[in-house]
C-alpha cells in the first residue's frame, strides 16, 4: 500500500510531533540541571522516544493483513463454517470479489479486506489488523508509561532539582501534557485491553457482531496467549455453502 499524501498524513505528522516535542522540551529542561538527576532523565526519555517512534513507523508502515482482490466473483458467494462449536456466516466482499473468511473485514478507507481488522487508525495512517495489532497495542502502553514517567520526573525537576525555584513553566506544560495524554492514550490502552481479554476487535465489539456467543472467546489466558501470537483461528470445518438456520452474522 503506497503511503498517501491525504488528511492522514497530517494525523500521522501530529501524532509525531506528540511524541517529539515533550521529548526534546524534557531533554532541554534536563540538560539544564546541574544535578546528578539529568543524565538518568536524559536516557529514560530518550529510550521512551526511540522506542515510541520505531513502534509509531512500524504500525504506520507494516502490512496489516490485506488480502488479494480477485478479478472476478468467486464460484461461492456465500457460506457457513463452524468454529468453537458456533455456526458463522461468510460473507462476500463485492470490491474485493472474495468470500470473507471469519474475521475479515474490507476497510473502506484502504479499500482492502484486511484480516482480523480491529480498525483504521487514522494516527497512524493505517489499518490496525493481524500483523500490526501488537505493535499498535505496545505503542499505547510505552505511550502511556511514558507519559506517566513525564509527569513524576517533571514534578520531581520542579519539587526537588529546580534551583532557584519559581521559574515552572516548562515544568507545568509538561506536567499537563503529560496528563491529558495519560488520561486519553491510558483510556485507549485499557480499552485494547478489555478486548484483548475477550478476544474481540474493536470493528466485532461496536457492531455487537457476535453478541453474546464470540467463538473465539477461550478464557482470559487464552485470549492473551492468541493475541500475543496471533495466529489465525482454526475452524473445525471447512466452508460450506449450506446456510444454517443458527446463523452467527459474519460481516
Ligand atoms: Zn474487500
Ligand atoms: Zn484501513
Amino acid at each position: 500500500m503506497p503511503f498517501r499524501i491525504t488528511n492522514e498524513s497530517i494525523y500521522l505528522g501530529i501524532a509525531i510531533l506528540f511524541i517529539t516535542a515533550p521529548n526534546i522540551a524534557h531533554i532541554i529542561l534536563s540538560a539544564l540541571l546541574e544535578d546528578s538527576f539529568a543524565i538518568p532523565y536524559l536516557i529514560i526519555t530518550c529510550s521512551f522516544f526511540c522506542l515510541n517512534i520505531f513502534l509509531l513507523f512500524k504500525t504506520s508502515c507494516s502490512n496489516p493483513g490485506y488480502l488479494s482482490k480477485n478479478s472476478s466473483l468467486p464460484e461461492e458467494t456465500t457460506g457457513v463454517i463452524e468454529i468453537n462449536g458456533i455456526t458463522v456466516r461468510l460473507k462476500l466482499c463485492n470490491t474485493c470479489n472474495i468470500l470473507k473468511p471469519p474475521r475479515v473485514h474490507h476497510c473502506k478507507v484502504c479499500d482492502f479486506c484486511v484480516d482480523r481488522q480491529d480498525h483504521h487508525c487514522p494516527w497512524v495512517a493505517n489499518c490496525i489488523g493481524r500483523k500490526n495489532h501488537r505493535e499498535f497495542v505496545m505503542l499505547l502502553l510505552f505511550s502511556t508509561l511514558e507519559s506517566a514517567y513525564l509527569i513524576v520526573a517533571e514534578l520531581c525537576v520542579a519539587i526537588i532539582t529546580d534551583d532557584p525555584p519559581g521559574r515552572y513553566a516548562g515544568e507545568i506544560i509538561l506536567i499537563v501534557y503529560g496528563a491529558i495524554m495519560f488520561w486519553s492514550v491510558g483510556g485507549l490502552l485499557l480499552y485494547q485491553l478489555y478486548l484483548i481479554f475477550l478476544n474481540k476487535t474493536t470493528h466485532e465489539h461496536r457492531r455487537r457482531i457476535f453478541g453474546n456467543d464470540n467463538p473465539f472467546k477461550y478464557g482470559c489466558c487464552k485470549n492473551l496467549l492468541l493475541f500475543c501470537s496471533m495466529k489465525a483461528e482454526t475452524p473445525a470445518s471447512k466452508p460450506s455453502p449450506q446456510i444454517n438456520n443458527q446463523i452467527e452474522e459474519n460481516s
